[in-house]
């Protein structure tokens, strides 16, 4: 027995590496470094993939929320809103953007953000609601929607866990105001470093959010847009997303397959959140059970790998939680030392699935 990887990046490099070598080669010879063919290439490409008029490439994903956050606000609203089992990626753009955040409960059996339980949190300060597509699983975008719209709430959909969700609406990312993607290296969509996007079929918001990422430039060098900032999607990466962005569909269909094989084998004191069609892309293996530590401990000495994704709510942060003291989230609470992610990437060979199928199916 050998240990099963959480996740090895190694393999789909290698898999990938003469295409890989010629996308850095050709940006090379293009002579173009940042904002040149091939970023404008892909964003036109990503743009036709998502069925959305506008990308805007970035330079990370929280970046990407940052600007998206400052850009869709509306006038005088002062407070973001989103899930506290989200890794916290919101709270730190939102932040950072000067707003607010307050948090909503999410479902039990999804893990996404509750609309019922979101209603409940707004009133007139909240400007923007952040619904995050967790683990790679489609929200409900259109309950959302149906209770913010009516209070002139915005809604953004961070989509950096979720790239090819499709839903009935289209897929995520273009199913309200505008979206956020991240391309770290770990995400289905992933470049070779950082790298991020923004979307949006609001012609307005991506003419700003473009100013945005470039100090709030409108041209060269006039500053128009306030809140600026410097956070670009370099060629390199935009041509090694190119390729990839051909094999995204696949590689998420066999995501979904590894979540399929342990959802099948697990015994019944694990719940394996089910990743059971095109709405979900497999980004997490993520299971449920009475102690996460008693799963890790069984897991790690059959040699799999294991992680929590994630461990500490964002209102019990050291950095923000003194501001929380008083807000209770019970879901969000009680998955705290219950949650546990599994091996999950596309590169799983059968024997490593196999062992995990074991280990799940002994406990
Ligand atoms: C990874 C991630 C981000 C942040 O992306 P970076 O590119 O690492 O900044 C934001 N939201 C979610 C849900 C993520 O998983």
């Amino acid at each position: 027995m050998t240990w099963v990887p959480l996740n090895d990046l190694s393999r789909a490099l290698t898999a990938q590496k003469p295409e890989l070598e010629r996308a850095v080669s050709d940006v090379i010879d293009s002579g173009w470094l940042v904002q040149g063919p091939a970023h404008r290439a892909f964003e036109e490409e990503l743009a036709e993939y998502l069925g959305v008029r506008h990308v805007i490439g970035v330079g990370n994903g929280t970046d990407a929320l940052e600007i998206a956050l400052r850009t869709v606000l509306p006038e005088g609203r002062t407070t973001a809103v989103t899930a506290a089992n989200c890794g916290a990626y919101t709270s730190v753009a939102a932040r950072n953007a000067g707003l607010r955040v307050r948090y909503a409960d999410v479902d039990a059996a999804t893990h996404l953000l509750d609309p019922a339980a979101l209603e409940s949190v707004l009133d007139d300060e909240v400007g923007v609601v952040v619904v995050t597509h967790l683990y790679g699983r489609a929200a409900d975008v259109a309950a959302v929607r149906a209770v913010c719209e009516p209070r002139g709430i915005r809604v953004l959909e961070d989509c950096a866990q979720a790239i090819g969700a499709r839903t009935d609406a289209g897929l995520v990312g273009g199913l309200a105001d505008v979206g956020t993607f991240s391309f770290y290296p770990t995400k289905n969509l992933g470049a070779l470093g950082d790298g991020g996007a923004v979307v949006t079929n609001d012609d307005d918001l991506a003419e700003r959010v473009r100013a945005t990422r470039q100090y709030g430039w409108q041209g060269k060098y006039t500053i128009t847009v306030p809140g600026g900032r410097n956070s670009r999607l370099d060629e390199v990466q935009a041509a090694v997303l190119r390729h990839r962005l051909t094999l995204v569909d696949e590689a998420n269909k066999q995501r979904r397959t590894v979540i399929a094989r342990y959802a099948a084998a697990a015994s019944d004191r694990i719940r394996v959140l089910p990743a059971d069609g095109p709405h979900h892309v497999g980004h997490l293996a993520v299971v449920e059970t009475e102690s996460a530590p008693d799963l890790i401990a069984h897991l790690t000495a059959r040699e799999v790998r294991t992680d929590v994704h994630y461990p500490v709510p964002d209102h019990r942060q050291p950095a923000f939680a003194a501001e929380y003291a008083d807000v209770v989230l019970p879901v969000t609470e009680g998955l705290v030392g219950r949650i546990v992610s599994l091996p999950c990437f596309p590169e799983l060979t059968g024997d490593e699935i196999e062992q995990v199928c074991d280990a799940l199916a002994s406990y």
